[in-house]
């Protein structure tokens, strides 16, 4: 069996950059057993730890991470928390479904903001709603469909016209849009932090400690690391885009990186010229479309482009980042990023997720398809009751199951070339 690959963040960027430096956990360096070990520090890994050892107090619960906090996507990402089901979700005949998906994930976000308060962390949490816009013909389309599923749910939204647009966010850029108020932004790399902080002293962490093989004994698990192995009774495999490279899961997921750069604070003037609301997030319209934000302390960020299984060249994607934001900015013409990040992301074939006992005793949740935050939050205390054999949601059937994807070289070939038509259908909302 081949080693793992895993990700390897050394140096900090993205939004960990803009924290002050934190001491790391130790890395393992010598073979411990435990009752259950956890691969992945994200949102899932530390829900299913939590929720692991409110189950049973007296377990030893091991989590491992390759990185370091904030380091992996979970510190990497937007920081949109959504509460209501996003646009690639939609059917208007599966609507109560989706009210009772809704329900769960706004209880999700509720526990969350709970451990925020609880910590030491400014997260810059706060519910600022959504804008969805779009730019060009097909993003309207989009945004029309997405009004449509809006009607039949019952749930606020407000649609914006070019004008309001631009008095709100400070751009001409996009033609049409809508507002939602069912969401939260937060600094992600601070939320994992806060969420990591206080942790019950059953759970042990190890950072720099990435899993390399999962192997199968009579009655255990043994999970080789670098410089130790962990025996365990049950494995939680919570490492998201990386869990085909530990050899599970291969045939529902890829991943795919995705980019993102945030600005320098702007000074004073350049932020009068970019409306009147501070703190503001925008989801594209366009599957392949750029996301956008205001932070509350005076930046923007875009994050765009997708690579298949390897990160791009930096110094294209910088180029290509500032340009997009640019466009839609002409009034700041020396707008520049003090920090540029790629990041992974698990991609099904047909947005469900990979969930469930996998092998006898071990788990996995993972194929976040670029919205995990939340639901990873939920997946992981879902599976740790299935492991622990507490009741449990049906998350197959509620959010969907992730389909078998074509073997290499399809996949790429597929992914590819649906790229290449899609980025160029909607080139105005990229
Ligand atoms: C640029 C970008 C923007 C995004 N924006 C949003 C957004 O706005 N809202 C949203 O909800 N989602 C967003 N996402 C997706 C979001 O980051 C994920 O859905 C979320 O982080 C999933 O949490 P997770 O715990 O399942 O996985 P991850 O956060 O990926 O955590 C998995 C952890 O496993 C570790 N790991 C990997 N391999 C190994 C190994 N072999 N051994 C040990 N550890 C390992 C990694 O270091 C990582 O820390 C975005 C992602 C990216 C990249």
């Amino acid at each position: 069996m081949k080693e793992a690959q895993y990700p390897d963040y050394k140096s900090t960027c993205g939004w960990n950059k803009l924290l002050p430096i934190r001491s790391n956990n130790p890395e393992l360096t010598q073979n411990i057993t435990a009752d259950v070990v956890i691969i992945g520090a994200g949102y899932t890994g530390v829900a299913a730890a939590k929720r692991w050892h409110d189950i049973k107090p007296d377990d030893q619960i091991i989590m491992i991470d390759a990185s370091t906090t904030g380091e992996g996507s979970s510190g990497r990402n937007s920081g949109f928390l959504i509460e209501i089901a996003l646009a690639n979700d939609i059917s208007s005949s599966a609507t109560e479904k989706l009210m009772q998906c809704n329900q769960l994930i706004s209880d999700t976000l509720i526990k969350i903001k709970e451990d925020v308060s609880r910590s030491s962390i400014d997260c810059q949490m706060h519910r600022t709603g959504v804008y969805r816009v779009a730019a060009s013909t097909i993003g309207i389309k989009s945004l029309n469909k997405y009004i449509k599923f809006l009607e039949s749910t019952n749930l606020d939204f407000e649609i914006l016209n070019n004008r309001e647009l631009e008095e709100n966010l400070g751009t001409k850029y996009y033609q049409k849009g809508l507002y939602t108020p069912h969401c939260f932004l937060v600094q992600p790399a601070a939320l994992i932090r806060a969420l990591l902080e206080k942790l019950p002293s059953p759970i042990t962490y190890f950072e720099n400690t990435p899993a390399l093989k999962c192997l199968k004994s009579k009655s255990e698990w043994i999970v080789k690391t670098p410089n130790g192995d962990i025996k365990a009774k049950k494995v939680i495999v919570a490492n998201n885009a990386f869990c085909g490279k530990l050899g599970f899961g291969n045939s529902y997921l890829a991943t795919i990186y995705t980019y993102a750069g945030l600005t320098e604070q702007l000074s004073k003037n350049n932020l009068e010229l970019l409306g009147n609301n501070n703190n503001w997030g925008i989801l594209p319209t366009h599957r392949l479309g750029s996301t956008l934000r205001r932070t509350i302390d005076g930046r923007l960020m875009i994050r765009s482009l997708y690579h298949y299984e390897k990160e791009g060249n930096k110094d294209l994607i910088k180029k290509r980042l500032i340009d997009q934001l640019r466009k839609r900015y002409p009034q700041l013409p020396d707008l520049n990023f003090e920090t540029v990040w790629g990041g992974a992301t698990g991609l099904t074939m047909n947005g469900g997720w990979l969930w469930g006992e996998y092998e006898k005793n071990l788990y996995i949740s993972a194929g976040c398809n670029g919205g995990g935050v939340v639901k990873g939050t939920l997946f992981g205390e879902h599976l740790a009751n299935l492991a622990n054999n507490e009741s449990t949601l049906d998350i197959k059937k509620l959010f969907g199951s992730a389909n078998w994807m074509p073997p290499e070289p399809f996949r790429k070939i597929g992914f590819n070339l649906i790229s290449m038509i899609e980025s160029h259908r909607g080139k105005s909302e990229i």
